[in-house]
């Protein structure tokens, strides 16, 4: 599903030059579940990003799904980031004075999906991730989990072949944070392909393969025996 070659990246500010990814290679599988761990500042975000497309490698190759991401032009690879990648932050990413359905519903709006089509969808998904009751509710009204939760519906719903998730229990208590970890792995079971980022041992440990960066590259790749997040509540 992803292979990564050599990658290479650095940011300049100014005359400086930090570079951050230091030859990184990577194969994912489809229906993998991983974690990518790694101290502050260790280069999980920029490597996250890359993979998301929201950033580019100064060197090395990555192809998704058969396609090789570089110099595609940016009207294609949006088209290509749509079609293939969902997105979970940290800090949910919602917008505040829309609601749980219209939240989800937005991304479908701007790939040309009509009405009726999209609102079915999004409430398909927001259902499936336990929030029937909650469509009409804004982000303010609802719990952590449940935000993270309508963050995850709105990722499924353009059903994308890889879901990103950036530190995606990093704003919640440990109860809601296994909840949370509980649905991720929920989704991985049906076959979607899942990398997340994470600071806490605890959560690498509910995915199936742990990775670990440190100044710039992979210093270990280790498959877990997966812990399934509800024994821990
Ligand atoms: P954390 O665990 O704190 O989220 P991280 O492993 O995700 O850290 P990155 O965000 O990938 O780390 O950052 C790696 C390094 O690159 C850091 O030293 C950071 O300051 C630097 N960096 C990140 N983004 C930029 C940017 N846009 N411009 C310049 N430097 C950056
Ligand atoms: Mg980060």
């Amino acid at each position: 599903m992803i292979t990564i070659k050599d990658l290479h990246k650095s940011y300049k500010t100014g005359n400086n030059s930090l570079h951050v990814l230091k030859g990184i290679n990577f194969n994912v599988s489809e229906g993998e579940l991983v974690s990518i761990m790694g101290s502050s500042g260790s280069g999980k975000s920029t490597l996250l990003n890359i993979l998301g497309m929201l950033d580019e490698a100064d060197t090395g190759s990555y192809t998704l799904d058969g396609v090789a991401i570089k110099n595609l032009n940016e009207k294609i690879a949006a088209r290509y980031r749509n079609k293939f990648l969902g997105f979970i932050f940290q800090s949910f990413n919602l917008i505040n004075y829309k609601s749980a359905l219209d939240n989800v519903a937005l991304p479908l709006y701007y790939q040309g999906m009509k009405r009726g089509e999209r609102m079915d969808r999004a409430k398909a998904y927001l259902e499936k991730v336990g929030l029937a009751q909650w469509m009409d509710h804004l982000p303010n009204q609802l719990s952590g989990g449940q935000k993270q939760r309508v963050a995850i519906a709105r990722a499924l719903a353009s059903d994308p072949k890889v879901l990103l998730a950036d530190e995606p229990t990093g704003a919640l208590d440990t109860k809601t944070s296994y909840e949370v970890m509980d649905l991720i792995q929920q989704i991985n079971d049906e076959g979607r392909t899942i990398l997340i980022v994470t600071h806490e041992p605890d959560i690498a440990q509910m995915t199936k393969r742990i990775v670990n960066l440190k100044d710039g590259l992979i210093i270990d790749d280790t498959k877990v025996n997966q812990v399934r997040a509800l024994q821990n509540v």
